[in-house]
């Protein structure tokens, strides 16, 4: 029952109203005057042309970030100020809902009532009001010297901030970035992923209505060998903050230090288990393990696509899995009943097709799926691997698409062993009722987020990100807010003291 050929579209498509780099408050073309296509992948056809920003463009863009930081008003108004303008970014975001959600499920293929319900009101306008409420909660400590000293600190904006971000979560991924730091009063530069710049674009435009002053907020986008890699390198960036692939992540580090070592904070890639233990509730578990794998189509960082479950429910969850996989409807994305849409784009589709592949020739068996959908755009069926190996490829590398390794195991220690035998360390996934087993596991699995019973339980208070291969750093809460601020100690002495 797939629903793609179905009539294109379910929700009237907005025109397309900003294409250009946003700069110092204004849209402007890109300095060479090129431009670049952005492609609907229900179709593949162009939606629009995007000016396209090159290292010229990045120093304008810098230029403008530094005079805003080190002269303009955002750094220097009261926080509760500048809370109150990402309030109201945050009100114009809501009152825009439908257009900026049609404009991420046409430019990444997302599903537009998820678009509508989650990723616009949550990951845009509630992280914008958790920040905004931070902004005037900013304050150092007073010390306990240990000598006739008076000592206390401050917590100050880290300054022009450069901002890399992929194109799988277009919004949510720009408001976990832009929205510490704009609430630390720093001053933005920032890349959206070639694939997705026109939601970034929309919103450069309601910061704009907001009340955001100029220079403070520059979205440019552009490729990543170019625009991006002159933000990594850039002298006068103070800091870096990155989404996207480890192999990318590592270039990035490698721009910062050869140039004036700014810190860098990375979010990369994950290859996340899902732990499913005999007591748990088999068909709920099952429901879980698709959701994990399959929620924006694979494409997401922290995707559960390793699941591991217990011999003795083992053949009961895969039956579940078979059935509930073949009801999951792959369509377009603007229909109401689709739960998965294409593929960003033919890269990413060839390539997660070119993994199933391999994992044939590898040995493992082809448990469902394994084929694109229909005949246009880049739609792939849900697929499972069963009589997987550790030790193949589909069970190492992030593949970033609907694709998921099942395997068995024994003991609470085989999986614990397994669940960390990967180079990421992202997120993990537990199914148990028992609470020594939930316990245990979490402490034992190196990941920066462990979901007990539940899968991508997000929100702007938790913080997320990487251990080992997955990257450092955190997003959200106020551990993102911290890394956006400078600790600076002040010291003098006190009456009569020898100093
Ligand atoms: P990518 O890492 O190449 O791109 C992410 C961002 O980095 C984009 O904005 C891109 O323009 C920019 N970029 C690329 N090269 C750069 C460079 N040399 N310097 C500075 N910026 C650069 O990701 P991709 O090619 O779009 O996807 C490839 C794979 O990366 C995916 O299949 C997936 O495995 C992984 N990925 C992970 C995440 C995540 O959230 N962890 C997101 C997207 C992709």
């Amino acid at each position: 029952s797939l629903s793609n050929g179905q009539p294109e579209s379910f929700v009237k498509i907005p025109t397309i109203k900003f294409t250009k780099l946003f700069i110092n408050g204004e849209f402007v073309d890109s300095i060479s005057g090129k431009t670049f296509e952005t492609i609907d992948p229900r179709n593949g056809e162009i939606i629009a042309r995007i000016a396209e920003g090159d290292k010229e463009d990045i120093d304008l863009a810098v230029k403008a970030a530094r005079e805003a930081f080190d002269h303009g008003p955002w750094p220097r108004m009261s926080g509760a100020a500048r809370g109150k303008i990402m309030m109201k970014l945050a009100d114009l975001i809501d009152q825009n809902v439908e257009e900026l959600a049609a404009l991420d499920a046409i430019d990444g293929g997302k599903v537009y009532t998820l678009c509508k319900t989650l990723d616009i009101p949550y990951g845009a306008a509630n992280t914008l009001r958790y920040y905004a409420g931070a902004a005037d909660k900013i304050h150092g400590d007073v010390l306990k010297m240990s000598r006739e000293l008076h000592a206390y600190t401050l917590r100050e904006p880290i300054g022009v901030v450069g901002h890399i971000i992929p194109w799988n979560a277009p919004t949510v991924m720009f408001f976990a970035k832009v929205s510490p730091a704009l609430a630390a009063g720093c001053t933005v530069i920032i890349k959206p992923a070639e694939q997705t710049p026109l939601s970034a674009l929309f919103y450069a435009h309601l910061a704009k209505l907001a009340g955001i002053p100029d220079g403070v907020l520059n979205v440019v986008p552009g490729f990543g060998p170019t625009a991006g890699a002159a933000i990594s390198s850039h002298m006068d960036i103070d800091m870096v903050s990155f989404t996207g692939s480890t192999d990318v992540g590592r270039e990035i580090m490698l721009a910062a230090a050869r140039s004036n070592l700014k810190p860098v904070s990375l979010e990369l890639g994950g290859k996340s288990p899902l732990l499913v233990f005999d007591d748990a509730d088999v068909d709920k578990a099952a429901d879980l393990a698709l959701f994990g794998i399959l929620f924006n189509k694979g494409e997401i960082c922290a995707a559960s696509s390793r699941v591991f479950v217990q011999e003795g429910i083992y053949e009961e969850f895969e039956k579940k899995l078979v059935e509930k996989s073949k009801a999951w409807l792959v369509g377009d994305p603007f229909d109401p009943n689709v739960r998965q849409g294409p593929q960003v784009d033919n890269k990413q589709f060839d390539k997660i097709l070119s993994y199933i592949e391999h994992g044939k020739r590898e040995g493992a068996t082809l448990l469902v799926g394994g084929k694109p959908v229909g005949n246009k755009g880049y739609y792939i069926e849900p697929t499972i691997f069963t009589n997987v190996k550790e030790e193949m490829i589909i069970a190492q590398d992030e593949i970033f698409g609907p694709v998921m390794a099942l395997m068995k195991f024994k003991t609470i220690e085989d999986a614990i062993k397994s669940a960390n035998n990967t180079k990421y360390g992202l997120a993990a996934g537990i199914v148990t009722q028992n609470l020594d087993i939930a316990n245990t596991v979490s402490r034992s699995i190196r990941a920066g987020i462990i979901w007990v019973n539940c899968y991508y339980g997000f929100d702007s208070d938790c913080p997320y990100g990487g251990y080992k291969m997955s990257g450092f750093g955190r997003e959200l809460g106020l551990e993102a807010l911290n890394s956006y601020l400078q600790v600076k100690s002040v010291v003098t002495p006190i009456y009569n003291s020898p100093w």
